[in-house]
């Protein structure tokens, strides 16, 4: 017998217009010859819990959550993954029959796509700028995949503080605070970090000394495009990658979540890259 109902996934998110998450995840459902849509909602703050019980009466098998809804999401749910648990947010909801799982993808995809560039965070020192939910979620990832210390920057000294002693007190990982000061200098390590929304749509860098940072260290922006913070590292001669990769896996790991098989990733980077240009 045919059967003309899809499986129901999406974004909900306040903006979600621009978002071109569902174009990978479409292309992906396509090339696995799944029966799954992936929609953009537009939920407005206020509206989850009702969303949420929507997904419910209408058996989607799961949404992503976007801005402004990640911490929002955990009162109306039913069960946390440890990464929720450790994060304190989810990207993503499977819905078993009902009962709403809470998942965090984005610190796993962005470990995923340090892996698959060839770059091992065990044993490795890490600078993260930033302190906000990417960040947060990067930096439980990192320290749960062996990262031996993360230096988190961050103007708003709370938020830093905050995110250090998730991982000083959660994992095997050292980590420390320190005040991000206009033009102030990256310590020494392996991997530095940008996870601040800046070079998001604007050509502006990090205030950062850039002079301090050691020739060789390898430089991840997570912002999904060609910003300048990753031409200016390229021009001074530093392995550089961009943010499209954490966007690709931790869709990929949405998708196996909702779906039970594995993610075509190279059929999503193609359909994002299409989307970029
Ligand atoms: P949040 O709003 O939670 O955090 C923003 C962070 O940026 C804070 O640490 C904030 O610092 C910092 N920041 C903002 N402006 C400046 C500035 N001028 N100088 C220094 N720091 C600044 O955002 P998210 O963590 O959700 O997202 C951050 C970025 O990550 C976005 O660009 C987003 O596109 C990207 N992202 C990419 C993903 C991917 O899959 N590739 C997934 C999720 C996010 P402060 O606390 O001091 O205000």
């Amino acid at each position: 017998m045919k059967n003309y109902r899809f499986h129901l996934t999406g974004a909900f998110g306040d903006p979600i217009d621009e978002n071109p998450t569902c174009v990978m995840m479409n292309a992906a459902y396509e090339a696995a010859g799944v029966n799954f849509r992936y929609l953009n909602f537009l939920v407005k703050q206020g509206a989850l819990e009702d969303a949420l019980n929507g997904i419910r009466a209408m058996h989607f098998d799961g949404v992503n959550l976007t801005m402004p809804h990640k911490v929002e999401a955990l009162q109306y749910v039913d069960e946390l993954s440890p990464s929720v648990a450790l994060i304190g947010s989810t990207n993503t909801i499977v819905n078993q029959g009902g009962r709403l799982i809470a998942h965090n993808t984005d610190g796993q995809g962005f470990v995923e796509g340090m892996r698959r560039s060839g770059v091992s965070l065990a044993g490795k020192d890490l600078v993260l700028l930033g302190a906000g939910g990417a960040a947060r979620a990067i930096a439980a990832e990192c320290a749960l995949a062996g990262a031996a210390r993360i230096f988190i920057l961050n103007r708003n000294a709370s938020r830093g503080q905050s995110v250090a002693a998730m991982v000083n007190e959660k994992t095997a990982c050292a980590a420390e605070y320190l005040p991000w000061t206009p033009g102030v200098a990256i310590p020494p390590c392996q991997i530095l970090i940008n996870a601040t929304c800046v070079g998001m749509g604007s050509g502006e860098v990090p205030d950062i000394d850039y002079d301090s940072i050691r020739p060789g260290t390898i430089v991840q922006d997570i912002i999904p495009q060609h910003t300048a913070f990753l031409e200016k590292a390229k021009s001074m001669g530093l392995p550089a990658h961009d943010g499209f990769s954490m966007l690709v896996y931790q869709g990929a790991i949405a998708f196996q979540l909702w779906t039970g098989v594995a993610a075509d990733t190279d059929v999503m980077f193609r359909a994002l890259s299409a989307e970029a240009d």
